[in-house]
């Protein structure tokens, strides 16, 4: 059996962002529209500033219209709500993502819910994450990271159905609905969380491990079952002198060892993170395809 083939998240991601270009190259002949993503930022935190900057160069790069509205720190929850709803209101407007974290004073969960559902890309309304988890239920769009998990199985090849799964972390964004959808491709799924005891053991079962911690290289390469894939959502800054930055990004699997036993893993960087950014231009073509009246 083979041993550590790389999942190549950044070369499949660039494959679907071909895909998705092609599609709303097709969409502009034939309706003269292009799908529209809307990207509301509170506050100048530099690291969501430059996730909201590469969102919207994907945007470009793709042909979407790229709106956006930064609002100082110091907005009140009022004009936060204002200004989704008028990209609510805003035909050209398909998709509308708020970057998290929000400042302290805003109630994210106010703001996440005034979103139209029909323009969640992110997925985190909760009449997406609803539907998500209902059985014979489709939700309009489901959270880019743990769809990005997916993705990324399907198009390895990697066989789901019967199969033993191991999701370690529980959060609303990556670990809850990733084990939602390997469940809904008829996987046997067991979520691991902060309070579960000998995590190493369960990790052990799987065939297919998906671990979304926060916790540089907490899965060690004998936490693994022989032949195990792995893919692995953690990105994680340790210490590191001998680089530029003085630190370097890893996962939450301890990648050297964890290729040994593995036969798929997917790499930090390079992995899952490019497919978020996939998964969020791929839900807004869902989108706009859905508002010119065309199937899915
Ligand atoms: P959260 O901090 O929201 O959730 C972490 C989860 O891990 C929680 O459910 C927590 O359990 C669980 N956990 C914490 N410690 C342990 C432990 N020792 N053993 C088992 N479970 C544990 O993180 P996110 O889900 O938002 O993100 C997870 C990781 O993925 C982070 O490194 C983040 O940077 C990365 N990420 C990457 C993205 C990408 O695009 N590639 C996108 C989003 C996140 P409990 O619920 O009990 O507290």
């Amino acid at each position: 059996e083979r041993r550590g083939a790389v999942i190549d998240g950044k070369s499949i991601a660039g494959q679907i962002r071909k895909e998705i270009a092609a599609e709303v190259a097709n969409l502009k002949e034939s309706f003269g529209k292009v799908p529209g993503l809307a990207v509301v930022l509170v506050g100048t935190r530099k690291d969501s500033e430059t996730y909201v900057r590469s969102k919207k160069k994907a945007c470009e790069e793709v042909g979407f219209a790229s709106f956006g509205v930064t609002l100082p720190e110091d907005s009140t929850q009022e004009d936060v709500l204002n200004h989704v709803k008028q990209f609510n209101d805003d035909p050209a407007v398909h998709g509308i993502l708020v970057q998290l974290p929000l400042p302290k004073h805003i109630n994210e969960e106010a703001v996440l819910g005034a979103v139209s559902y029909e323009k969640d890309v992110d997925g985190f309304h909760p009449i997406n994450v609803g539907t998500l988890c209902m059985q014979g239920r489709k939700p309009l769009f489901v959270s880019c990271t743990p769809r990005g998990c997916i993705e990324l199985l399907v198009r390895s090849g990697v066989q789901m159905k019967g199969k033993r799964a191991v999701v370690i972390g529980r959060s609303n964004i990556v670990g809850t609905p990733a084990a939602q959808l390997l469940q809904r491709q008829n996987a046997t799924v067991t979520v691991v969380h902060s309070a579960t005891p000998n995590p190493a053991e369960i990790v052990r079962e799987a065939d297919i491990v998906i671990a979304a911690v926060g916790k540089a290289e907490m899965v060690r390469g004998d936490w693994l079952k022989p032949g195990a894939v792995v893919i692995d959502v953690g990105i994680n800054a340790v210490d590191d002198p001998s680089t530029k930055k003085g630190y370097r990004l890893v996962g939450d699997v301890n990648y050297a060892e964890a290729s040994e036993v593995a036969s798929m893993i997917t790499p930090v960087p390079g992995g899952v993170g490019p497919m978020t950014i996939a998964m969020l231009l791929s839900n807004t073509l869902d989108a706009a395809k859905r508002s010119f009246g065309v199937e899915s």
